[in-house]
């Protein structure tokens, strides 16, 4: 990524000179093109932001209410100083995009954090040509396939249905944005009732307000008779784990909802019953398949093992370089990507 070409890396973040914007810098600036709203993509302070309409109620918590914000449609061209700009689906969350950029003919995507896998709760991922892509790699070695969401959804109506019969309430610790809002549109609604943590009832109101279909929750906040709790379903963030929130429920069973389950002894390293693999991001086979697709001359890589996708990419004939970032390095507490964040070295490298 030269300086001086349509995009380039600044410590800011991926800046587009010609247009004078960045895409999802880290520090404030004068126009901020995000990609979607977890924490380590949408940075607090800059003067203006422009975000897919979808995304722009969760943006908007994220940041600030007071944040200048200027929405779009999916695949509206806006134009910035002469460069042309739009939105297309990422599949990672509502409102989650890939940032298309042009000028002159060359074409740059800038494709945040996404998978192909379906979902029923966001728009599905659109692969897009272009000359530069730019891939995040969270999940980037051939041991990440994922299974079917389908499949991963029985498991947990079965789990919950035991611990149901057990009196025991089920708890599974889900990212708040996102993650949680795909548990609850996948579980079996008629099993029995389910509550949600502040931080994951916030998000799913606005997920809900976008027409998005879930299974009804309430507020553990607002349940007076703990009573009710035996043989539910409790939803809340990871850092609600290993705290006092968790007494309340009495007797049960947890569960992380997450890709790096697929990792041996990441279930133990949680201190859960259960792991759940269900992930946000592309798995080996996504990230290969969506690579491909673009027909770009040239993939930079970012997040998690970027070295590895570079590797593979440049032995199967690809031009590709590795690209520093600070995605994911940033630790606001309940809007934070954490699945961008490997619990620890995965047992391959050890
Ligand atoms: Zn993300
Ligand atoms: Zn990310």
């Amino acid at each position: 990524m030269k300086k001086g070409s349509l995009i380039s890396l600044t410590s800011k973040g991926f800046y587009c000179e010609k247009g004078d914007f960045y895409i999802d810098p880290w520090r404030p600036v004068k126009l901020a093109v995000l990609t979607h709203s977890h924490s380590d993509h949408a940075y607090r302070g800059s003067k203006r932001y422009i975000v897919v309409d979808t995304g722009a109620e969760l943006a908007r918590i994220r940041l600030d209410p007071e944040a200048n914000i200027t929405t779009r449609r999916y695949g509206e061209v806006t134009t910035v100083n002469g460069v042309k700009v739009s939105f297309h689906p990422a599949g990672h969350i509502l409102g989650s995009s890939q940032v298309r950029v042009e000028n002159k003919g060359e074409v740059w995507v800038i494709s945040g954090d996404y998978k192909l896998t379906p979902d029923p709760t966001c728009e599905a991922f659109e692969p897009i040509k272009c000359n530069f892509f730019i891939t995040e790699a969270t999940f980037g070695l051939p041991i990440y396939r994922w299974p079917p969401p389908e499949q991963v959804f029985v498991e947990i109506n079965e789990w919950w249905r035991r611990n149901q019969e057990k009196g025991k309430a089920s708890v599974i610790f889900a990212y708040s944005l996102g993650k949680a809002q795909r548990v609850l549109a996948g579980i079996d609604r008629s099993i029995g009732k389910v509550y949600t943590h502040g931080a994951v009832e916030r998000l799913t109101e606005e997920y809900r307000r976008a027409g998005v279909d879930m299974a009804p929750t309430t507020y553990v906040g607002s349940v007076s008779n703990k009573k009710e709790f035996a043989g539910s379903l409790i939803l809340g963030p990871p850092s609600a784990q290993a705290t006092t929130w968790l007494r309340r429920f009495g007797a049960q069973s947890t569960g992380f909802a997450s890709g790096w389950m697929m990792v041996r002894g990441a279930r133990r390293q949680r201190a859960v019953d259960r792991g759940f693999v269900l992930s946000d991001h592309a798995d080996w086979p996504e990230l290969n398949k969506a690579i491909r697709a673009t027909g770009a001359e040239t993939v930079f890589v970012t997040h998690g093992f970027s070295d590895e996708v570079v590797r593979w990419l440049n032995e199967t004939g690809m031009n590709a370089v590795p690209v520093k970032t600070q995605f994911a390095g940033d630790d606001a507490p309940e809007l934070h990507d954490e699945e961008s964040v490997s619990p620890s070295l995965p047992a391959w490298r050890v």
